[in-house]
């Protein structure tokens, strides 16, 4: 990393605040980005590189300490009691093992990961109360989210009532098929609206829709992933609590696996990094989370992300993309 003095640390970080926070509105609040992903992340990281070097010059508006999605104000709000949080992410094999030293170092052992699909979509909280579904809402800032609720409820593979009278809040994220979202996209360029960039946005811009009816229409569909309070569960893994998830009738990503440290990790991303253009829905990485759910209490969270699970990235997909990249220079 090249030494730069604290004031052209400054200087740059002055211009790549607004940069970032403009992509973030066109990307969060209007569903339609300006950039690629990687360009994003290109210059998310290299803020994120002159704040470690100056921890003094992170301001509070700063990219890094804010979750991402902003709420639009036609939708009734909800506090998530627990915060949603995003997700630190890793571009290399060196990297990963660098957040797996700092695990290990941490509980002071070998741990196992629950390695997953990194589903492209967007976050989404549910709430059941006696086995029945009563509120949906997006992640938003982490703390106030929008309520779908009604939306939600149109959803096909989101069960309304549960087999078991329980009370608790599961989150997963939701997704638009790869063939949903080109039907999409050919119905609007027939009625000459705007396309969605990409299945994420058309997800995004899905869900959160006034209108129900539309909402129904899009075909959106979901894999949930976490339990979030554990009432009258016996669950102790992230690994049982999929399996759990999937015997009470939700949508589970059938590919995740129980691997010890690293071993096997590198065959798993290879594998769905090969496989990722056959998938009907869209994936930008794998997830490794720490699969004992006492330990991730233990390692607890960043104010952004937690610190028992990690994204490893895909490269960008070239041939899906229609967002052109425009080149940074500072
Ligand atoms: P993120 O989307 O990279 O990661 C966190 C999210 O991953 C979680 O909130 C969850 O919804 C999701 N996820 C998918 N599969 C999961 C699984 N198996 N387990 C747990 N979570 C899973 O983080 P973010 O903060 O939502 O957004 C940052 C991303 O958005 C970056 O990839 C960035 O490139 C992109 N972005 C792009 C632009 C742009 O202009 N192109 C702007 C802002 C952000």
């Amino acid at each position: 990393m090249a030494e730069i003095t604290k004031s052209q640390a400054s200087q740059e970080l002055d211009k790549i605040r607004p940069q970032l926070n403009s992509w973030r509105d066109a990307y969060y609040t209007k569903d339609a980005p300006v950039v690629e992903d990687n360009v994003y992340d290109k210059l998310y990281n290299r803020l994120l590189e002159l704040e470690k070097m100056y921890p003094e010059l992170v301001t509070p508006d700063s990219p890094s300490q804010e979750v991402g999605d902003v709420t639009l104000p036609d939708f009734n709000k909800v506090t998530h009691e627990i915060p949603m949080l995003s997700m630190g992410d890793v571009f290399s094999e060196a990297e990963l093992a660098e957040f797996n030293d700092r695990i290990e170092k941490n509980v002071g052992h070998e741990v196992d990961y629950n390695v997953e699909l990194k589903i492209d979509g967007l976050s989404l909280s549910l709430i059941y109360e006696n086995g029945i579904l009563v509120q949906g809402s997006t992640r938003g800032n982490g703390t106030i989210g929008e309520n779908v609720t009604e939306n939600v409820k149109t959803i096909e593979d989101i069960p309304q009532k549960l087999s078991r009278p329980l009370s608790f809040e599961v989150r997963g994220e939701c997704f638009m098929s790869k063939k949903e979202f080109l039907r999409l996209n050919q119905e609007r360029e027939n009625q000459g609206h705007q396309v969605f960039a990409n299945p994420r946005n058309a997800a995004a811009g899905s869900l959160r829709q006034l209108d129900p009816k539309i909402t129904a229409s899009r075909k959106l569909k979901t894999f949930m992933y976490t339990i979030v309070t554990f009432d009258d569960l016996n669950v102790t893994t992230q690994h049982q609590a999929l399996e759990t998830l999937k015997d009470l009738g939700f949508n589970v990503n059938p590919t995740a696996q129980v691997t010890t440290g690293l071993n096997g990790v590198k065959d798993f991303i290879e594998r769905y990094g090969e496989l990722r253009d056959k998938l009907d829905y869209g994936i930008d990485g794998v997830v490794l989370k720490v699969d004992d759910l006492a330990l991730q209490q233990q390692l607890g969270n960043t104010v952004k992300v937690p610190r028992w699970e990690i994204a490893y990235k895909f490269p960008p997909e070239q041939a899906e993309s229609i967002v052109h990249e425009i080149t940074w220079t500072i």
